[in-house]
Parts: C-alpha cells; sequence; structure tokens
C-alpha cells in the first residue's frame, strides 16, 4: 500500500520550504532556510535534501507516497530538470527529480511554483470542484496555471500558462521577458511602482511620496496598496489601471479556454477590491457575450504563503493517481 503522508518543497530564489502533509492538505511538520543561491547549484540542492530530511524526521519511508518540488520555470515537468531559474545562478539543465530519487528512494515530481499554484487552489482552496479554472498570481511578475477539462495545461514543452507574458498593449513598455507590452509589464507589481514614480515625477500629489519619505527608488506596490487603502485618489488609481490590464488579460483568457473560475493571488491582489473591481468590470465590458463572465466568478486566491508548498503536496497526490502525464 502507497503511504499516506507527502513532501511537499518549494524552492524559491530567497527561501527554501518543505513540508510534511497529509492527502487532505494538512501540514504536520514544516521547516525552511534561506537558500543562499549565490552559494551555487551543489550547496543549494545539498539543502532541499537537509529540508526534506528534517521533515521527514522519524516517519518511515514507506508511509511517504512521494515528494512535490515547485521550482521556478521553465522546467520539464516530465523529467523533473530545471532548465534554467533565473533567481538561482548555475541552475542549467538540472536534472532534480533524478538527484532527489538518488537521495530518497521515493518518487519525486517537479513542477512550475504558477502551474502548481492552480492544482492547489483546485485540490485545497478557492477551486474545489472546479474542473475549468484559471490561476494568476501577480506580485513581482505575472504567472498563471491552466486547468482545462480537469487537466493542468502543461503544452508541448511544459512551458504552458505564461498569463503574463500575453501581449496587451502592442507598443506598450518593454518586458523582463524581452517582448513589449506583456501583461507583467503593465500589471504586475513593478510596474504599478513605476508608474506610481512618473506620476509623482510629472509633480502629482499623492500620499505614496509621503509614504516612503521622498524616496522614490523605495516605492513599491505594497506602499501604492498602502496609500490606496488609506484613500489616495492616485493609488487608486494606479490599481484600477493595473486591474484594467489584467482584465482584458482575463478576457482573452476566457475567449480561449471558456473557464468557470479564475483565482487570482500574489501579493498584489492584497488589494482586495480596488484591484478586483476594476477587473470584474472590464471583463463584463470585454468579454464577448455575458455567457463568458457571468457564470465565472473571479475570487482571491485562499491558500496564502502556504499555496507552493500545497502545490507540491497536490502534484503528488495528481501524479500517483493519473497517468496523463506518463
Ligand atoms: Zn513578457
Amino acid at each position: 500500500m502507497v503511504g499516506k503522508l507527502i513532501i511537499g518543497v518549494d524552492l524559491g530564489g530567497t527561501q527554501i520550504r518543505a513540508a510534511l502533509a497529509d492527502g487532505e492538505g494538512s501540514i504536520l511538520r514544516r521547516t525552511s532556510c534561506l537558500t543562499l543561491a549565490e552559494e551555487g547549484l551543489e550547496p543549494v540542492i545539498g539543502r532541499i535534501k537537509g529540508a526534506i530530511y528534517e521533515v521527514m524526521g522519524s516517519t518511515e519511508r514507506g508511509q511517504v507516497q512521494g515528494i512535490g518540488v515547485v521550482a521556478p520555470g521553465p522546467l520539464d515537468p516530465w523529467k523533473g530538470v530545471i532548465m534554467d531559474a533565473p533567481n538561482l545562478p548555475g541552475w542549467k539543465n538540472v536534472p532534480l527529480k533524478d538527484l532527489m530519487e538518488e537521495e530518497f528512494g521515493l518518487p519525486v515530481f517537479v513542477g512550475n511554483d504558477a502551474n502548481l499554484a492552480a492544482l492547489a487552489e483546485q485540490r485545497f482552496g478557492a477551486g474545489q470542484g472546479v474542473s475549468d479554472l484559471i490561476y494568476i498570481t501577480v506580485s513581482t511578475g505575472i504567472g498563471g496555471g491552466i486547468i482545462a477539462d480537469n487537466r493542468l495545461l502543461l503544452g508541448a514543452q511544459g512551458l504552458a500558462g505564461e498569463v503574463g507574458h500575453q501581449t496587451i498593449e502592442a507598443h506598450g513598455p518593454r518586458c523582463n521577458c524581452g517582448n513589449i507590452g506583456c501583461l507583467e509589464a503593465l500589471a504586475a507589481g513593478p510596474a504599478i511602482a513605476r508608474t506610481a514614480r512618473e506620476l509623482i515625477k510629472t509633480g502629482i500629489g499623492t500620499a505614496i511620496a509621503d509614504l516612503v519619505g521622498g524616496d522614490l527608488d523605495k516605492i513599491t506596490a505594497r506602499e501604492v496598496n498602502q496609500a490606496a487603502q488609506a484613500g489616495d485618489p492616485v493609488a487608486i488609481e494606479l490599481f484600477r489601471q493595473a486591474g484594467f490590464y489584467i482584465g482584458i488579460g482575463i478576457v482573452n483568457l476566457l475567449h480561449l479556454f471558456n473557464s468557470s473560475l479564475i483565482v487570482i493571488g500574489g501579493g498584489v491582489a492584497k488589494a482586495g477590491d480596488l484591484l478586483f473591481e476594476p477587473i470584474r468590470a472590464t471583463v463584463r465590458e470585454r468579454a464577448m457575450a455575458s455567457y463568458y463572465w457571468e457564470h465565472t466568478p473571479i475570487v482571491p486566491a485562499t491558500l496564502g504563503d502556504d499555496v507552493a508548498l500545497l502545490g507540491a503536496v497536490a502534484l503528488v497526490l495528481l501524479r500517483n493517481t493519473t497517468t496523463n502525464w506518463e
């Protein structure tokens, strides 16, 4: 009989987190440490192993059905190879699945962070029982995961779901990916902060400038949110604008996938209705027919900071019960 417990690992640019969980997504034990990515590949691999051993504790291996690892993409979700991780120097074509299976003698599955967040929200969060949902995370970047017909869409190379890199403004700002006018370049946290700085430089008065003591380089989406929650009209307008662009992105997605739920997480989503209302208004206005949105709620993610760990757990549960990925 397969073990009931699952180990989830969240490999991030700043932190490595690991948890031992049960099949219902309850976390029984957890640990975290700094990634210290600048030290290079080997020490980071060592820290991942250490974190897994720590949460495993004295648990017998037979009790564990597998290890899931959430990693920043791009990666090969079948072979479990990290092709290139922008925040992890030295990580090129790293066979993480093989390395961990060799160490632990347990099945190991690796997936992209935003893709697995979609799985987590579907299994344990806002999207339970929903077979067609799109998860969008809006933070320093915009990522996503698409579940269509109850399957996580991976694409031919496992690179599907890059909802933040759809072109929204053909002649818009340059994106981190090199393209122009991507949703991420228009509505992620850094874009909101950049627009705030530009407005302040034109002489417009806003509480955002006061929050950073006039040092405009210190502005992030967090300060803009703080000002917006206190009623600052410029900050509110910045979220309205970001919501407008995200809304257009969602309209594109609804036309392509006819989803029945949109779940939005990430730090920028903490702005709440100031972001969600303009998103919903734009979707209502721009979708080509009401049946694309009238049965499709656009809701906040519910799993918070545990979404990545629970995504890793959900991946193991999925891979152990389906042959979709074989
Ligand atoms: Zn882009």
